[in-house]
């Protein structure tokens, strides 16, 4: 274990609020030990949307660490409602991707170590997001993405959640991932109860369309039932997981992509 003394040590990003802090909270009812990084209130303050503030995230952790990581989650994010729509592909994208990289030597030093990122259904289920924005993430050009992604915020959320999988899917099954025995996974949420998703509800044009969005199993999800799944992704019992696309959101992308596989 990181530590030495029997208890993991996790970082996870977006640990101030929604699914980030009751990551947090499960985690610690577990007993590991959390290394939370967020814009503030948190053992890491960075802003994740500038290069500097994901350096300085880096440093922190590997810090905060003393070396050696069981695991990350990458969950900080904005909604499809944040303005400037460029800063949601920074954050949701670039942010993540940049932890992931810089932290993934640290990971290789952990126990039974494992990363998991936070994408959303919004990434199969909107028209659209494999687009432009998507393939400029994917290729590194965050200058291009932005662009693209400039004055159209839902657009930049479901395309830098898609390309935030996709790179998941890619990266997973990797010499420096799984090669080094690092699971690298992502879990994709449905609607859940949070203040981003609260964000939309309260848009004229965005609350509309996501009360409009079928859950088969009925209601919104809970903060709870998105961090177990990635409590699940982190832990012993998904030792096989690799490249998994966890969707957990009552049924919306079985609905709507029954033919997905
Ligand atoms: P939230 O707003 O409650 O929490 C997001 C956290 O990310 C906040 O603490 C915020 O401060 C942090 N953050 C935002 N910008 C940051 C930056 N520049 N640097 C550092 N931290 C930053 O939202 P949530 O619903 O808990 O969202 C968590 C993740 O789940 C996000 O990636 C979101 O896209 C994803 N998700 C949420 C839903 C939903 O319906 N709530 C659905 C699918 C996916």
């Amino acid at each position: 274990m990181a530590s030495g003394t029997g208890r993991r040590t996790i970082a996870v990003t977006g640990s101030a609020s929604g699914i980030g802090a009751e990551v947090r909270r499960q985690l610690e009812g577990g007993n590991a030990r959390v290394i939370g990084v967020d814009l503030r209130g948190q053992e890491v303050e960075a802003d994740l949307a500038t290069p500097a503030g994901r350096s300085t995230a880096i440093a922190a952790v590997r810090d905060a660490c003393r070396g050696a990581l069981d695991g990350l989650v990458c969950c900080a994010g904005l909604g499809p409602q944040f303005k400037p729509a460029e800063s949601i592909v920074s954050v949701n994208y670039f942010g993540a991707v940049a932890l992931f990289d810089g932290l993934r030597e640290i990971l290789a030093g952990g126990s039974d170590p494992a990363a998991v990122a936070v994408s959303s259904n919004s990434a199969s289920i909107s028209p659209g997001a494999d687009g432009p924005i998507a393939a400029a993430c994917l290729e590194g050009d965050e200058a291009a993405a932005t662009a693209a992604a400039s004055g159209n915020g839902v657009a930049a959320y479901s395309s830098s959640k898609l390309a935030l999988a996709r790179w998941v899917r890619r990266n997973a099954v990797a010499a420096p991932w799984a090669g080094a025995g690092i699971r690298l996974n992502a879990v994709a949420p449905g609607a859940t109860l949070t203040p981003l998703l609260q964000g939309g509800l309260d848009d004229e044009k965005l609350g509309p369309a996501i009360r409009g969005l079928p859950i088969p199993l009925g209601g919104v999800g809970s903060p709870e039932q998105i961090a177990s799944a990635i409590v699940f992704l982190l832990g012993p019992e998904s030792t096989f997981c690799c490249g998994t696309i966890l969707f957990a959101d009552g049924g919306s992308d079985a609905l709507i992509r029954p033919n997905a596989i």
